[in-house]
């Protein structure tokens, strides 16, 4: 496969042609940040945290699935690109159904850590919440809270890419999409062994190991 030349951040890079941006910049040691990415699945640009600047484009990129091309002369921290991170971020926890900032349930979670990173505080947004939902035990091997929820689609795509299953699926739409089982019943050991792969990928604490006590 042919090279291209690109510059981004001021750094000349001669990289190979379809390479993203976001994987052209991790390579170059300039870190980029992401929250639906991961980097063992197909790239889908959902929630726009990584997004950068292109000399030339209309609109700000996403990284993860925009691929270089030759000229191409990128800026990862303008400020219209961190204004535009901390909006999207920010957006994300006004739309939880809870002050999950300062919930102790929410355990390790990414959305904290990067808003945390980018000095996003409480969110001054009013918006429609998603809606509440009941956290699901039913099954010996995931506990599901879809109130903590972002809609990321790593549990899909981890389950369907790498164990090949298809056990979850988007449902719904707008305010009421929904990451669901089957015709949004809940996961029952049936369909789910115990691989664990969404809890691993799932960035907020919306899929956990069962656990015993409030949480
Ligand atoms: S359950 Fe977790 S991994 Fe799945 S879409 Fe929601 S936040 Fe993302």
């Amino acid at each position: 496969m042919a090279k291209v030349k690109i510059e981004i951040d001021g750094q000349k890079l001669s990289v190979l042609e379809r390479t993203t941006i976001l994987k052209a910049a991790q390579d170059a040691e300039i870190n980029i940040p992401t929250l639906c990415h991961r980097p063992d699945l197909t790239p889908e640009g959902l929630c726009r945290v990584c997004v950068v600047e292109v000399e030339g484009a209309p609109r700000l990129v996403a990284s993860c699935h925009t691929p270089v091309t030759n000229g191409m002369v990128i800026h990862t921290r303008t400020p219209k690109v961190l204004a535009t991170r901390k909006v999207v971020i920010e957006l994300l926890l006004a739309g939880h159904t809870g002050p999950c900032v300062t919930d102790e349930c929410a355990g390790d979670c990414e959305l904290h850590h990067l808003a945390a990173d980018l000095e996003v505080g409480l969110p001054r947004f009013q918006v429609k919440k998603r809606r509440a939902y009941p956290v699901e035990k039913i099954s010996p091997y995931v506990q599901r809270d879809m109130g903590r929820c972002i809609l990321c689609r790593r549990c899909i795509r981890a389950c369907a890419q790498i164990v090949k299953k298809d056990v979850f699926a988007m449902a719904y739409r707008g305010f009421d999409s929904k990451v669901v089982v089957d015709c949004d019943v809940p996961l029952d050991k049936e369909v789910c062994k115990d691989c664990g792969i969404c809890i691993d990928h799932c960035p907020t604490s919306a899929l956990t190991q069962p656990k015993e006590g409030v949480c």
